[in-house]
């Protein structure tokens, strides 16, 4: 399990064109290495640019067919974008780090989140992630050097980008 923003591409403020669209450095290389072990790929996101307005579901689905595209030079296929369209006032069950999107990662693509990994740049996606029991790994692109000064990450791992923590989880 991956966040999207600043996990695997660069983080932008609420990006909403696919042109915005740019893999992390060694990104699809990673994936590539997960998947080839025999790993299901799965992204979750939290979108609440869709709630504010700012972009809608068919320009978000461009964006991850754009971000598909870019995968397809490492021959990387992602099993699942799960994404939560709301605002953190709304309540849902999908926000991270509400597990919603866990649950509809699992029901889709199946696997057991106890043997799972959570990778991300922020304190939802780590705190989701020990809530479905996964080993968490924060990576240091998008927001983690912030997030990780913030002091209350509890991150089974801090590395510096999805290269290292890949390298992790394979060794
Ligand atoms: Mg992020
Ligand atoms: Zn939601």
């Amino acid at each position: 399990m991956l966040d999207r923003d600043g996990t695997i591409i660069v983080e932008r403020h609420y990006l909403s064109h696919p042109d915005q669209v740019e893999l992390l450095p060694g990104a699809g290389e990673s994936l590539k290495i997960l998947q080839d072990s025999g790993m299901k790929i799965v992204i979750l996101t939290n979108q609440s640019g869709i709630a504010r307005g700012f972009f809608d579901l068919q320009q978000l689905e461009r964006i991850h067919q754009r971000l598909k595209e870019l995968l397809l030079p490492f021959s990387v296929q992602l099993d699942g974008i799960f994404f939560c369209p709301h605002l953190p006032t709304d309540k849902c069950s999908c926000r991270k780090p509400k597990t919603g999107l866990v649950e509809q990662a699992i029901e889709q693509v199946g696997f057991n989140p106890n043997i799972s990994f959570m990778i991300g740049d922020k304190w939802c996606d780590i705190e989701m992630g020990r809530r479905v029991g996964a080993k968490t790994f924060l990576v240091l692109t998008g927001h983690g050097k912030e997030e990780l000064k913030s002091g209350k990450i509890k991150a089974d791992y801090v590395v510096d980008n999805l290269t290292e923590a890949s390298n992790i989880i394979i060794s």
